[in-house]
């Protein structure tokens, strides 16, 4: 037999493990195949809800992941400057001792002198939990740098959202439009979800400003201009408008379309619906000529026209303002060509192909319902087009409105979980008053009690902001005030600027757990190591005294902590993917999932999660001991099975009660990962026929939603095509509503705050001189990559080692550059040297280059002449946390100013021929010098260990 042959009469494996891959967000079925207790290889597993048997690049890639020379291998304590990455190593004993009392102290002194942020974490419900027993409102996890514009807008207009709360019908849709997505979220559910629309001859059409991935096999690209795309929904919505293609029928039935807004400019309740005595809104019947309230039966409701309550006021449907405002000719294709940079004929071409389709090509499944108003239907009837976006439109400063925007279009079509069209996810759809408002303060403050309920939510209006009298802000990050008052994943990007700048206060401990805050995770990438390195003179001690990380590799950050509590691979741990966190579920069917150790660490590691129980129960936080201070949990896998969140509803759905035969609601079952592990580590229930479409109004689902313990009572959703809750902080800000705006948020709040969605010049693109800055930079994940977790992978590392700034042709020609030539890219805030590569695949105004890719030299045990470490870069030191200043004497958030969502897609460039180079810049010293790496790194190699 030749060297490399083969020999296949030898099995491959011995045994065959089945877990939930954590390669990306994704979260598929995977089998893990092992042989002599190693791990062999990993296949998709075809019988999960998720992915089918399939597998991507990174999920194959994951035995590397498992076998990294990065990996931490125990805990540590800095023995050298912060930076260094000098340490040494102490035992777990020493390490959870010392946790403790810096947590301790910290809570004892006061809660809030604790920030405790994650990154990519999928264990939120815990960690939210934990710190909410602690009593600090400084937790969040990742989401405000990632796409809560997307996530809140969705919520806040149809009680759902793109990806893990909803998903386009895939073996329906027949017009399919995808707006900004990232290759690593969703990534094996859409590639699968192209390929059937590719069979069964569906279009898609990919708005992106760069066409790559999922835009490179997209019959249409529309190059849109980073920053306009809310802009160009609005156009699309002023030509359905104009030609009448919107259903009237479902506007009335199932949106706020025919509610009455009153219209009193001056008033205080100019904006907001007009209600009954209940608090029901009111609406015009056309028959009996009177307002009535919404959802009586057999009204027929007015869309359009003025009408007169009885008390006098003067009041207009939603609908008859949402037609003024977007039949405006502002709105117009031509109007609107030049700043998308979409030509009219193409935004007029979609426009007809989205009426053609939703209303010449509706589908209709034969299954008898009753929607929540008891009324019956013959059909679910279908609008076969669907949309789905992420964060290419999310994680700009004008975001929110833009995925609001999105959302009406959907809306005004009728193609909101019907047949053919966008389709929640269980446990959404779930209306806005049915999450929780945000929560930052214990019960009786300082006392060590648990904050009274959870941090992040959505607050109604500004009464529900989290601010101290004087209208500073309660959270170290400012989430929840009047600088981010929707910022329903907190923000994290300002955490450390925050804590170092001790505004608006200054914290004692930094916990972070997978979040390379230190590099790729933080905007003003150099100033925030400075932030990490300062002193302060008077204490002689850290601007930021104490940081604690847990990740399982040496990142950048790690080099920054003062302790390092070394987590284990997903291979080595239980984790929950939890009904209660970020679903896994699938239009038709609810699903969860776990991951358990299929191999057992071989290094001094510990489970994150497990970590965070101890600690909890060595700070005797309350949820974590009984009375007498007893731990309630020996470590997660006791906590996923016995933690209740309300009786009988607990981190897992499946396989509950004392006989494993309940599903949602049901007593804890000590046999719980037993039967998941024999279920292929997933558990799925089917929604009946009648309840799979229409979930908002629909009786049956929501009756399903309650058996299965989403909601104790049903909980449908009307449409929000018009916000109140947005209207109201207007109201604050013209000073007509209690609480009044502080003076120097008002002009902000009228700007950014419509009830209407409304396109407004990003924040960044507005400040600077866009003579000076011409152009826009951006960032793409790869599809092979996920975070910086994936350019570290040694067979990744095969696909992408560097990356290169992609610069359209036109603007290579007017600077004179070729392919492998270097420049200068500058910002208002720093510059970088990079190289280039010529591509036209882009809008005219665009650059762009892979995410992640570029590392610190020395970090994540790559060789220091490792191509990431050398040509690869990083836009981030481009990108600042704060905008210019404005002359109004504040430095704001380079941010959505309604939920505080990280602007990275804002930055404007200019560009520069440079000397030919071998290195990017900045160049930054190397961490963790001493560290040991292999020479060569093979997987054989590794494996054999
Ligand atoms: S798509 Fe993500 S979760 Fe699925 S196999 Fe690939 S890396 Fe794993």
């Amino acid at each position: 037999m030749a060297q490399h042959d083969v020999d296949l009469s030898k099995p491959v494996s011995d045994e065959v493990r089945k877990t939930t891959c954590y390669m990306c967000a994704c979260r598929c079925g995977i089998d893990v195949h092992l042989k002599d207790g190693k791990v062999r290889y990993i296949e998709g597993n075809r019988d999960h809800p998720v992915n089918r048997g399939v597998l991507c690049a990174k999920g194959s890639a994951g035995i590397m992941q498992h076998y990294a020379p990065a990996r931490l291998t125990g805990p540590m304590l800095r023995t050298g400057p912060r930076g260094s990455g000098q340490f040494k190593h102490i035992s777990w004993d020493e390490a959870l001792a010392l946790a403790t009392d810096w947590l301790g102290e910290a809570r004892a002194k006061d809660p809030r002198k604790l920030a405790f942020f994650t990154g990519r974490d999928q264990s939120q419900s815990l960690t939210g939990f934990w710190a909410q027993q602690f009593g600090t409102p400084n937790y969040a996890a990742h989401g405000g740098f990632c796409s809560v514009n997307m996530a809140a807008a969705g919520i806040m207009t149809i009680g759902g959202a793109f990806w893990e709360f909803g998903s386009p019908d895939w073996d329906r849709t027949k017009l399919f439009v995808m707006f900004g997505v990232a290759e690593d979220h969703d990534s094996n559910p859409i590639k699968i979800g192209i390929s059937k629309l590719k069979k069964r001859g569906a279009r898609f059409v990919s708005v992106n400003p760069v066409r790559t991935g999922y835009s490179a096999i997209a019959d249409s690209w529309v190059g849109v201009r980073p920053g306009t795309d809310g802009l160009l929904i609005l156009s699309l919505v002023h030509e359905l408008l104009k030609a009448r293609r919107v259903d009237l029928d479902y506007l009335a039935r199932y949106s706020n379309a025919p509610w009455l807004v009153i219209d009193e400019p001056g008033a205080g309740d100019h904006g907001l619906f007009a209600r009954d005595g209940e608090g029901t809104p009111l609406v015009f019947e056309t028959v009996t000529e009177r307002p009535v309230p919404a959802g009586t039966k057999g009204a027929r409701p007015a869309l359009s026209g003025t009408c007169q309550l009885g008390d006098g006021r003067r009041a207009v449907p939603v609908l008859e303002l949402l037609a003024r405002e977007y039949l405006d000719p502002k709105y117009a294709p031509e109007a609107v060509a030049a700043q998308t940079g979409v030509d009219a004929a193409v935004i007029r071409g979609l426009a007809a192909e989205i009426g053609r389709v939703a209303f010449e090509e509706a589908i209709e499944i034969d299954q008898p319902w009753t929607d929540v108003h008891g009324e019956r239907h013959q059909s679910f009837v279908g609008r076969p087009v669907s949309f789905h976006a992420m964060r290419g439109i999310s994680a700009h400063s004008n975001g929110f409105q833009t995925a609001r925007a999105l959302h009406m279009l959907q809306v005004l079509i009728g193609a909101v979980d019907c047949p053919g069209a966008f389709r929640y996810e269980p446990p959404y759809p779930k209306p806005l008053r049915a999450h929780p408002r945000p929560h930052g303060r214990a019960e009786h403050f300082g006392s060590n009690q648990p904050l009274s309920g959870p941090h992040l939510g959505f607050p109604l209006g500004p009464e529900d902001l989290l601010v101290e009298e004087d209208g500073r802000p309660a959270r170290l990050d400012k989430a929840f005030s009047w600088e981010a008052p929707i910022a329903a994943h907190g923000l994290m990007h300002m955490a450390i600027a925050n804590a170092h700048a001790g505004d608006p206060y200054p914290v004692d401990v930094l916990f972070l757990y997978m979040a390379n805050m230190a590099w790729n995770s933080s905007m003003n990438t150099a100033g925030t190591i400075r932030m990490l390195e300062d002193i302060d003179p008077q204490t002689g001690d850290y601007r930021i005294p104490k940081i604690i990380c847990s990740d399982a590799y040496s990142s950048e950050m790690v080099a920054y902590a003062d302790l390092v509590l070394p987590d284990t691979t997903y291979l080595e741990r239980h984790d929950c993917i939890s009904l209660l966190d970020r679903p896994i579920t699938e239009p038709d069917s609810v699903n969860d999932a776990i991951r358990w150790p299929v191999v057992a660490p071989d290094r001094d590691v510990r489970p994150f999660q497990s970590v965070l129980i101890d600690l909890g129960a060595r700070l005797r936080l309350p949820g974590f001991v009984d009375s007498r201070g007893t731990p309630l949990y020996t470590d997660y896998a006791d906590y996923i099975v016995r933690h209740e969140r309300r009786p009988g509803i607990g981190p897992l759905a499946g396989f509950r009660g004392l006989g494993g035969d309940r599903a949602g609601r049901g007593a804890a079952n000590p046999d719980q990962l037993r039967r998941y592990i024999e279920n292929g580590s997933f558990f799925s229930a089917h929604i009946p026929p009648e309840a799979q479409f229409y979930k908002h109004a629909n009786a049956a689902y929501q009756d399903f939603a309650v058996k299965m313990g989403f909601f104790d009572t049903p909980q449908p959703v009307t449409f929000q095509l018009y916000s109140e809750e947005l209207q109201k902080f207007r109201l604050s800000a013209e000073g007509l509503r209690e609480p009044a705006a502080p003076e120097i948020h008002r002009a902000r709040i009228l700007a950014a705050f419509t009830p209407l969605p409304m396109w407004y010049c990003p924040l960044e693109e507005a400040s600077v001189d866009r003579e000076a800055f011409p152009y826009h930079a951006i960032t793409q994940r790869p599809m092979a990559m996920y975070h910086s977790w994936g350019s570290m992978n040694a067979w990744l590392r095969q696909i992408h080692t560097k990356n290169r700034l992609q610069v359209p042709g036109p603007i290579c020609d007017q600077h004179d550059l070729r392919d492998g030539d270097w420049v200068w890219l500058i910002s208002h805030h720093g510059r970088i040297k990079v190289p280039i590569a010529r591509t036209e695949a882009v809008n005219r105004d665009t650059m762009w280059t892979w995410n992640a890719i570029g590392k610190r030299r020395g970090a994540w045990a790559l060789d220091p002449a490792a191509p990431e470490a050398n040509e690869g870069f990083l836009l981030n030191h481009l990108i600042h946390e704060l905008l210019p200043p404005k002359g109004d004497g504040m430095r704001w958030a380079n941010s959505d100013p309604i939920t505080g969502q990280a602007a990275w897609y804002d930055l404007r460039v200019r560009i520069e021929k440079a000397e030919p180079g071998e290195a990017s810049e900045p160049r930054f010293e190397p961490v963790n010098e001493k560290a040991d790496r292999p020479a060569e790194l093979r997987y054989g190699q590794e494996w054999a260990k």
